[in-house]
């Protein structure tokens, strides 16, 4: 049996930490926005080579308050992949921006900057890169069409804390950065959490005020805000965490690379490339298959996991049907979501298990 990903393996690794974390929290009697928070948000800040990180309830909200901090809303467009996750789409709704879809580069998964140049209109007023698989997107084709219209840029880094563009994090690359601490994620939380990360002291200490009722001061409110805060307890567990982070992300990258060495010259199987310049931290490796629903069969038999990110693009999602783009609207990322099938992945993966699963894909495709 290989599971998609070993959530036990973290515990095991980390146990004298993780249970300090918790009788440090448990013993304090405080629970929410103290030490432990401030005390991650300057660590995560140093990891990420920001200024500033503001500890948040969620990589959702992180996402949706960054867009509110600037003021967003009816009226103003922001540019998002056509092949991500929802949450995406569902900050730049949440705040009554138009969505503007615009599909990733031909070999996927990320936005394609010469797609965007095209996407823009005077209403534009951000881009929202989603450094999809771990892999970070184009930012420096972003970053310069983004200068030259006058666009703020918000990276979704929830799959990619860590990752780097010619030596630079992700989450350091364009104004603000928005991670998730979900469990599953490269860094996880032991429930749910997030962080913004951004150079602009403005944008951090609004930040700061919309996470807490629109308040700076105890009961009183400046602005109509959100309760959205990253608990005392996930932020120890957290910091327990992120000094394993890199090499957790070296070990990801090492399954990578047998995963390509394994797998290479099946017919009909495409594999992930990320660019020359891109230092990805394969939160999720992703094959392409058009017999897919064949290769799950027979992984499943063979006792391994596999998910699919993501098997319905947003466009074609129930919850945004009022947008009225059917299917065809954007050929791309309904490509991609028939035939992406995720294997399984994780830093306490095994040698032998990626070379059992790469000889089940290969006896079922050849
Ligand atoms: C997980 C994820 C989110 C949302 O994070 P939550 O903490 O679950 O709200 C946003 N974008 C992407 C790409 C994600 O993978």
């Amino acid at each position: 049996m290989i599971p998609f990903l070993d959530m036990k393996a973290v515990y095991a690794e980390l146990k004298p930490d993780l249970d300090a974390a918790y009788f440090r929290v448990m013993e304090s009697g405080w629970f929410v926005l103290g030490k432990e928070v401030e005390a991650f948000e300057a660590e995560y800040a140093a990891f990420c080579g920001t200024s500033h990180c503001v500890g948040l309830g969620n990589g959702l909200e992180a996402l949706e308050l960054v867009l509110r901090a600037w003021d967003l809303g009816a009226g103003d467009e922001v540019i998002v992949p056509s092949n991500t996750y929802v949450a995406t789409w569902l900050a730049v709704t949440a705040v009554g921006a138009k969505v503007v879809a615009v599909e990733p580069t031909p070999g996927g998964p990320n936005i394609d900057p010469d797609r965007i140049a095209a996407a823009i209109t005077p209403r534009t007023r951000a881009i929202m890169p989603v450094h999809l698989y771990g892999e970070p997107a184009d930012m420096e084709a972003i970053m310069t069409l983004a200068g030259r219209h006058g666009l703020k840029v918000i990276e979704d880094v929830a799959q990619a804390q860590g990752a780097r563009v010619r030596g630079r994090r992700a989450g350091a690359l364009g104004d603000a950065g928005a991670h998730s601490f979900f469990p599953s994620k490269n860094i996880g939380a032991i429930g749910d959490g997030g962080a913004v990360t951004t150079d602009d002291a403005k944008l951090a200490e609004r930040l700061r005020v919309l996470r807490n009722y629109g308040s700076r001061v105890k009961y009183v409110n400046i602005e109509r805000g959100y309760n959205s805060r990253l608990d005392e307890l996930q932020a120890a567990f957290l910091r327990a965490k992120l000094p394993r982070l890199d090499a957790w992300n070296e070990r990801r990258r090492a399954i990578a690379a047998r995963y390509t060495d394994r797998l290479a010259g099946i017919p009909g199987l495409g594999l992930p490339r990320a660019p020359q310049w891109a230092e990805p931290v394969w939160h999720l490796y992703v094959v392409r298959t058009g017999k897919r629903a064949e290769l799950v069969k027979a992984l499943d038999k063979a006792g391994i996991g596999t998910l699919i990110h993501y098997p319905i693009p947003p466009h074609l999602q129930q919850a945004y049907a009022d947008l009225g783009w059917p299917a065809g609207t954007f050929p791309l990322a309904e490509t991609l979501a028939e035939t992406v099938l995720s294997l399984p992945m994780g830093p306490h993966m095994k040698p032998e298990e990626v070379d059992e699963v790469a000889a089940v894909i290969r006896a079922t495709l050849s």
